[in-house]
């Protein structure tokens, strides 16, 4: 890929939200990239004056040193001189934050889940729905915004969505039955008490059941015209929390519109690429989606790295007694599902050329 910013630098970019679990996984993502350079870092009000290193508690590895310094600046977007943000808040403050960087000249790729149903809003996985970013045409004229935001999905929804892509592709999915077991990074730093998470499983997470139910729909409905159309499935789940560090394990079953057997569904998921402009991105693993032969896999011990947590495992395809396929799809949470979901929008923008006012 020999593609770069116009000036041949790199995009000084902000990361809001930068001190939580899915900021840090920015950072760590972003730090020797080729186009997006990390210059500001964003927090709350706790955090802001701070240098980074004492306004973050680290998680993994160790603090890159080009951040360890920087003074953590307030969500305040007159003071951001970053063309492109790249957002993981709270979703308390998300909405009304990103707007105004948005209003501001902003690039906004947004984790949170403010604007991800909104019709004039893309909500991207660059390998299912690239074309959705021709919703910005609209939203740039509705709206009157300088900047954009461009959104990705909830972690769990990636997950199911890129194991489902090729099937809704080939043969039209009709009902869906979703059953996650969600890692406690899922709920940010420090999220859940250790002593309500280990030995323990956890039947509820708080809007997650309808995050992934709607937004299901959206990422694999189809773009015309300056609207995306929802699928037209019906889609049923339930969310649990598990003792696992990180990884998001999806038990799917599925019915079709046309009659699907376990070797058609597995010939569709093996041959499955993505959408091609995304095939030499800097952040696209070899394969967004891989199946396992394995009996006993996916799992997160073992899969969760997969294309450095950007691909997608999918095992355990095999014929359903109700509906007409079921199989297990498990992918990284914080990279696939967040951080690096939206370092590859960015790059997607880039290559399209939307960046290149930024
Ligand atoms: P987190 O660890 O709780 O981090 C939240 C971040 O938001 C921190 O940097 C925090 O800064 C900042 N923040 C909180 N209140 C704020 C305020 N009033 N003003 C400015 N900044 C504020 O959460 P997370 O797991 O990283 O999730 C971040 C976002 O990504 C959420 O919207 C979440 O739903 C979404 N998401 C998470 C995942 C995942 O796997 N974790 C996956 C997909 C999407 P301080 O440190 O200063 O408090």
């Amino acid at each position: 890929m020999t593609y770069a910013p116009p000036s041949g630098k790199r995009w000084p970019v902000a990361i809001l939200g930068a001190t939580g679990a899915v900021g840090q996984t920015f950072i760590r993502l972003l730090v020797n990239h080729p186009w997006f350079e990390v210059a500001e870092v964003v927090a709350s009000e706790r955090s802001e004056g701070k240098s980074y290193a004492e306004a973050a508690r680290w998680i993994e590895g160790e603090m890159p040193e080009s951040v360890a310094g920087m003074i953590v600046k307030s969500t305040d977007a007159s003071r951001i001189s970053s063309p492109i943000a790249f957002s993981a808040l709270d979703s308390s403050v998300a909405g009304d934050v990103e707007r105004a960087f948005a209003t501001a000249g902003k690039f906004v790729l947004s984790n949170a889940k403010n604007f991800r149903m909104d019709a004039d809003v893309p909500l991207v996985i660059p390998e299912v729905n690239a074309d959705h970013l021709q919703l910005l045409d609209r939203q740039r004229k509705e709206r009157g915004w300088k900047g954009a935001i461009v959104t990705n999905a909830n972690c769990a929804a990636t997950v199911a969505a890129v194991a489902l892509a090729p099937l809704e592709e080939e043969f039209g999915i009709e009902k869906l039955f979703l059953t996650t077991m969600q890692a406690v990074s899922g709920a940010g730093y420090p999220g859940v008490p250790s002593l309500d998470i280990l030995g323990n499983v956890i039947p509820y997470i708080a809007d997650e059941e309808p995050k992934l139910e709607r937004e299901m729909k959206k990422l694999l409905g189809k773009y015309s015209s300056g609207a995306v159309e929802l699928a037209p499935m019906r889609v049923s789940s339930h969310t649990n929390r598990v003792a696992v560090e990180h990884g998001h394990t999806v038990c799917i079953t599925a019915s079709f519109k046309n009659r699907v057997t376990a070797e058609m569904a597995l010939h569709a998921l093996r041959s499955w690429r993505g959408h091609e402009s995304t095939w030499s991105l800097p952040s696209s693993p070899e394969r967004p989606l891989v199946v396992t032969d394995e009996s006993n896999r996916p799992q997160p011990r073992r899969d969760v790295n997969a294309g450095k947590g950007m691909t997608v495992t999918v095992g355990r395809v095999r014929p359903d007694p109700i509906l007409d396929i079921r199989m297990v799809a498990m992918g990284h949470n914080t990279i696939r599902g967040a951080a690096g979901g939206s370092v590859l929008n960015a790059e997607l923008l880039a290559v399209t050329g939307r960046l290149d006012k930024a």
